[in-house]
């Protein structure tokens, strides 16, 4: 089939960029708070939010702001020398979590592999080399590069990539006595998501994740948090495992951080962080003056211009809504998530579901194939929430 207009942006990305995504045939160009609009005009109400990613929604004057000013100053030097917008992101993440030191980067993946890293050279050190194995979760998801994928518990991403990096072993999601079992004198760490994302929204059962830190602290393990999708106000709190009563070792944050700006990082406490010696490990682009000052303007607003109180109550009202029409569809059978992290899980497929919502203006996706997977800015109100609810209901009463 000769596309009708070779010069289409469709046409032209589908011949010039990898075809390693199956994207929406949708060409986005432009967005403001939760809506944006593509090159025909239409409108949608955005509930992807760049997955999880633009918290304070699109085109956000205060980003628009910092990204303007911090650019004719300083944008990038390196980590050769100190920065202010850094050093005062750093304070920032430390004074709102466990954490007593920020390792900044540009992606979840790469927080992650800072997390691994850390892990296992505290534990080398510490252990005489005899313990660096790490302990991670069935269906969880933790990035594209070779040690992240290495962590994740998902076939798919790892297909046709072996050799793999070693020291990964795998047990089942709240399966505590699986956990128990796992260990042995060759594990330094356990590697999880407080709620598995893009393994479907998955929820830790009540106790799971205080039973995980008394393991850990029984056998003197890493606990690593990946919050890169749950972090920063997206579950109601600021980081998920504040909803737990127990805290990690390590942290890892991306999606949200920056809203769209590439920035991740790896937080830890002061005992985890001695393993980070001067040239343990670095990154060009980590934490550039540009990067950190966008991250601590939309830290900030997440913590002082009430989202996080909104995650939970638009969350709330959201589950909420969405239960009536469980009430009336036996086609929806679960509802999962907290706070604006949601889960619909489907009895059928999930993408005619996210194509109907797309012709009716709504933007969703899907994961694990019948899992739709609602992730709205934390901007979001009730008025879009309603707009959902009754597009959703009429997809599913023809469907
Ligand atoms: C998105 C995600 C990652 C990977 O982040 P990238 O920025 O795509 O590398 C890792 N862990 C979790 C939980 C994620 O949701």
């Amino acid at each position: 089939m000769t596309d009708i207009n070779k010069n289409s942006t469709k046409a032209l990305a589908d011949k010039y960029i990898f075809q390693t995504y199956g994207r929406f045939p949708v060409v986005l160009t432009k967005g403001k708070g939760c809506r944006v609009w593509d090159e025909e005009g239409r409108e949608y109400i955005d509930f992807v939010g760049g997955i999880a990613v633009c918290a304070l929604g699109h085109s956000s004057p205060l980003i628009t702001r910092v990204l303007d000013e911090q650019s004719r100053i300083l944008v990038h030097v390196s980590n050769l020398y100190y920065t202010r917008p850094q050093a005062e992101l750093a304070r920032l993440l430390v004074e709102n979590s466990f954490a007593d030191r920020v390792f900044f980067c540009n992606s979840g993946a790469e927080a992650n592999e800072a997390a691994i890293k850390i892990a296992r050279r505290y534990s080398n050190e510490k252990y005489d080399n005899k313990r660096n194995n790490i302990i991670s979760m069935k269906g969880s998801f933790h990035g594209r590069t070779m040690a992240t994928l290495s962590a994740t518990g998902q076939e798919k991403v790892k297909t046709g990539y072996n050799p793999l990096v070693q020291g990964f072993k795998f047990v089942p999601f709240n399966d505590l006595s699986s956990l128990e079992k796992a260990v042995d004198e060759t594990v330094c760490a356990v590697m999880l998501e407080p709620i598995q994302c893009e393994g479907g929204i998955i929820c830790p059962d009540e106790g799971y994740l205080k039973g995980v830190r008394d393991i850990c602290d029984k056998n003197g393990l890493v606990l690593i948090f990946d919050e890169v999708q749950t972090g920063m106000g997206r579950t109601g709190r600021l980081f998920a495992y504040e909803h737990f009563g127990i805290k990690p070792d390590v942290m890892t944050l991306a999606k949200a951080l920056g809203n769209g700006f590439p920035i991740g990082a790896m937080l830890a406490t002061e005992d985890l962080s001695s393993a980070f010696t001067k040239g343990a490990h670095a990154t060009t682009f980590g934490g550039t003056p540009l990067a950190t000052a966008v991250a601590k303007a939309v830290t900030e607003s997440i913590i002082n211009d009430g989202l996080i109180d909104n995650s939970r109550d638009m969350g709330d009202y959201f589950k909420g809504r969405l239960g009536e029409l469980k009430e009336k569809y036996s086609v929806i059978r679960q509802i999962r998530g907290m706070g604006l992290v949601i889960g619909l899980e489907m009895e059928i497929e999930g993408t005619p579901i996210v194509n109907a919502c797309i012709e009716k203006g709504f933007l969703v996706n899907c994961v694990q194939e019948k899992v739709i997977r609602l992730v709205p800015p934390l901007i979001i109100g009730r008025k879009e929430i309603d707009l959902f609810i009754d597009a959703f209901n009429d997809i599913l009463r023809t469907i």
